[in-house]
């Protein structure tokens, strides 16, 4: 019988008693599992905050720890009754602790963190959220069983901060450990390089860990357990009236994480296309014994070409080349990107006229982009800018491309709002179209745009 791969992540382990929950949902399922597990609510980013207050003060990393050890503790008391369980577990989780101390005391005295060491650091919340909700599904009832990437061999590109995976060679390694008999609960987050060194996969990367296991061992369907009904038509913290989208193409979705929808990281469809295999969103909140889905997000385009979702994120920055025919003349383009490419800087995408090239990055390129542009000495350009309190926002639908009048639905709305667009682009993706506003009107666009598709 194939398996299902079920993820829960940060928004499910907000608090201890959020685990039992996941516990219900994991038993409820008539079929064998692998378990994918983020870190607890909020870990990561004290993590993050940890990293800087280490490099300045030797005593932070101690009080980190024991800040981490005090939150699984109570976890661990208010779930695990068997005296040897916890000690066992609670001996896991010292262990790594102590790690976590000496990484973050050593990078006091380096006062710089390599990018392998930062990786290690930012992926232990997931080392310490996984021994414990391993031994609260044994106590639901399931065989758990903890299985870090390190024992499978979950191999990546290396890339620290951003990897990806090596998905032929964790189709190749993962199945045989990954068997039916148990069931694997695995740290969501990151990989390894060749040299076993640790390497994430990007903020939210637990959902792309269970996709590419999904992928390895041909899995029925990768489950998402979240805490919202779905994928939403908007961001929910912004648009309080957003609604579910039963059906979400994973062209849809994969734009959809990629111009900032929290919900889903950017690259979970990748490693699903081979084998079509179906995300199934759910809400952990309203689990009441059915493992149904509010969202199924699939390889094929279902319903009439419309308006889906928006979404929009401020990770974006401009740089304009200007100039005098920069449109029309050959080989400008190549000259000003050549720079980029050797310097590793990757343009979110390219908006060209007559007079300028409008070049996007996301914001941690911005400056360095800036300074290999204004170094080159490009033939017909003149001057240099860059733009920086913006936002991108993405209407994302099947049929946006093809369909006329859908894109003309998105400008109407902006100009019925009064909202000014500064730069567009339409037409480069079949199901999604982008405008870019002033960082401050980026919630009035949101709504003005999700008005539209209510009103369809
Ligand atoms: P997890 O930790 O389980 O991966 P996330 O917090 O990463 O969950 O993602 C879920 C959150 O994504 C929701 O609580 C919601 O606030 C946010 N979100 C943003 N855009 C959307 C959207 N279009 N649909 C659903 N949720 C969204
Ligand atoms: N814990 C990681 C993060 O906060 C990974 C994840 O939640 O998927 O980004
Ligand atoms: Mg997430």
């Amino acid at each position: 019988m194939a398996q299902i791969v079920v993820k829960f992540g940060g928004s499910n382990l907000k608090s201890p008693a959020d685990i039992e929950r996941s516990a219900q949902v994991a038993a409820a399922y008539q079929t064998p599992l692998v378990v994918v597990v983020s870190a607890f609510s909020g870990v990561t980013d004290a993590l993050i905050r940890g990293i800087d207050e280490a490099i300045l003060s030797e005593k932070a990393p101690d009080a980190l720890c024991s800040d981490l050890k005090e939150i699984h503790e109570t976890a661990l008391k208010l779930h695990i009754e068997s005296e040897a369980e916890r000690n066992s577990v609670r001996a896991v989780l010292q262990e790594r602790l102590e790690q976590l101390k000496k990484l973050l005391v050593g990078i006091h005295y380096i006062g710089a963190v390599p990018d392998f060491t930062q990786d290690q650091i930012v992926s232990t919340g997931e080392r310490l959220s996984a021994p414990i909700v391993a031994a609260v599904l044994r106590k639901a009832g399931l065989p758990a069983q903890e299985i870090l990437p390190e024992t499978m061999g979950l191999l990546t590109d290396g890339a620290f901060g951003n990897a990806a995976a090596d998905l032929s060679a964790c189709a190749q390694r993962l199945p045989s450990i990954l068997t039916p008999d148990i069931t694997p609960v695995i740290p969501g987050f990151y990989g390894l390089t060749r040299e076993g060194k640790i390497a994430i996969f990007g903020r939210g990367g637990s959902d792309y860990t269970a996709a590419v296991i999904a992928r390895s061992i041909h899995a029925e369907s990768l489950d998402l357990w979240k805490d919202v009904d779905g994928f939403l038509s908007g961001d929910p913290r912004i648009i309080p009236d957003s609604r579910t989208i039963p059906f979400v193409s994973y062209e849809e979705a994969a734009e959809l994480s990629y111009f900032g929808a929290k919900v889903l990281h950017p690259r979970t469809v990748e490693p699903l296309e081979q084998d079509q295999i179906p995300i199934r969103v759910m809400n952990v909140e309203q689990f009441d014994g059915n493992i149904e889905p509010y969202t199924l997000v699939g390889p094929t385009k279902q319903g009439k070409p419309s308006l889906k979702s928006v979404a929009a994120t401020e990770d974006i920055g401009i740089v304009r080349l200007e100039g005098p025919g920069v449109g029309s003349r050959p080989g400008i383009l190549a000259r000003a990107t050549a720079g980029l490419d050797a310097a590793g800087i990757n343009i979110s995408s390219v908006i060209t006229s007559q007079t300028s090239i409008n070049l996007l990055f996301r914001k941690k390129d911005l400056s360095r982009a800036l300074a290999v542009l204004r170094s080159e000495s490009v033939p017909s350009v003149v001057a240099v800018e860059h733009f920086e309190d913006i936002a991108i926002i993405a209407a994302v639908g099947d049929g946006l491309r093809h369909t006329p009048g859908l894109a003309s639905q998105v400008f109407g709305a902006l100009a019925e709002g009064g909202i000014n667009v500064l730069l567009t682009q339409a037409g480069a993706s079949p199901v999604a179209m982008y405008v870019i506003v002033k960082k401050e009107d980026k919630a009035k666009a949101l709504r003005a745009i999700h008005e539209t598709i209510h009103r369809g």
